[in-house]
């Protein structure tokens, strides 16, 4: 029997994969390095006594969305919830891209936004940053202008770049924007602002976070979005029926509680990557400066390659971003626990010395 051809356009598509390894330190997937503290996971196994079973979970989420939006001080009906922000960009895109419409990006940046966009039928057009991986004035002009797409994402801390937007810039994007913008700011804690108060009413911009990193949460799948009202209405009629299961939605609420124990984490990992991107700035390397909790890098005089082997001989796993376009040689660091930061640098030290 023939088999079934899958859709026109998606034949092409390659899978996104992030190759796991059995290694002593573990810094490729910008994870946070410790789980939630211990009162949460106690709080969690109580809280999961009341979880009526046998029944759906709430539909809307109304608690973990009041929790949410109490932390950025919004209303409720600004927060639309999902299974890992991943889930939340793609109802944005099944709700604002698909067939016949253009979906922005500036590139490098996260490789999803645009696999998304493509799955959906939409044309991608990517813009170029400039070579220090900064948003470009010129080319935002020119991608508005000439492309008129009705989506654009930006990502603020970058990845796998790591910079912060400039807040000027962005605001140029969201005001020459013809449709939806949309900022991933997956990594927006661990950086110096933030586009949160950029969300208004009468505006089409988002703001996309996750629980993934800062919340060590990211074994739940758990991220939202803080959107003008009108569209997380959009949104919910898009997405599944009772697709956040009330586990999920337990521990979403539960953990909001614990923001100060989030915030000292935050800061500790702030600390971690200055030690480190001082460290590494005084070996053979071009280190790019971030805002987020990991770091990218490319040595001088040896290949990527062989550095992100050198440092898997070693058992360090970093992320091998060596290959992908416009990345020639670079490699992703995620920041870990002090003992894992100092292992790493133990390691890259001799690798390229
Ligand atoms: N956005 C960005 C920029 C990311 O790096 C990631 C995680 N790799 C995500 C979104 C997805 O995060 P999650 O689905 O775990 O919330």
């Amino acid at each position: 029997m023939a088999k079934a051809s899958v859709r026109d356009g998606l034949r092409a598509l390659e899978g996104y994969h992030s190759p796991q390894v059995d290694v002593r330190v573990r810094l490729n997937t910008n994870e946070a390095p410790v789980g939630p503290p211990d009162e949460f996971r106690r709080d969690l196994a109580a809280a999961l006594d009341s979880i009526a079973w046998n029944r759906y979970p709430d539909r809307s989420a109304s608690a973990l969305r009041a929790a949410i939006a109490r932390l950025h001080g919004v209303p409720a009906s600004m927060i639309f919830v999902a299974n890992g922000s991943n889930e939340v960009l793609q109802t944005i895109l099944l709700t604002f891209a698909g067939p016949g419409r253009k979906v922005a990006t500036f590139e490098p940046t996260y490789q999803l936004h645009a696999h998304i966009a493509r799955i959906t039928g939409a044309t991608v057009v990517e813009g170029e940053r400039a070579a220090d991986f900064s948003l470009d004035p010129t080319e935002v002009d020119r991608v508005m202008v000439n492309e008129r797409p009705d989506v654009v994402f930006l990502c603020s801390p970058n990845t796998p770049t790591g910079g912060v937007d400039d807040p000027a810039l962005v605001e140029k994007v969201i005001a020459a924007a013809p449709g939806l913008v949309v900022i991933d700011e997956a990594y927006g804690q661990f950086s110096s602002w933030s586009a949160v108060e950029l969300v208004r009413e009468d505006s089409s911009v988002v703001v996309v976070r996750t629980f993934s990193k800062t919340w060590s949460m990211a074994a739940a799948r758990l991220g939202y979005v803080i959107a003008p009202a009108w569209l997380v209405a959009e949104l919910d009629k898009v997405v599944l029926p009772y697709h956040l299961d009330a586990v999920k939605q337990v521990a979403g609420t539960l953990a909001v509680e614990y923001v100060d124990a989030m915030n000292a984490r935050v800061r500790e990992i702030v600390s971690e990557r200055d030690r480190l991107v001082s460290a590494m700035s005084v070996l053979d390397l071009d280190v790019f400066p971030s805002g987020a909790n990991f770091v990218l890098f490319r040595p001088r005089s040896s290949s990527g390659r062989s550095v992100w082997q050198g440092l898997l001989d070693r058992s360090v796993l970093v992320r091998d971003c060596s290959g992908w376009p416009r990345l020639a040689d670079c490699l992703r660091v995620t920041i870990g626990t002090s003992d894992e930061n100092t292992a790493f640098l133990a390691a890259l030290t001799e690798v390229v010395s």
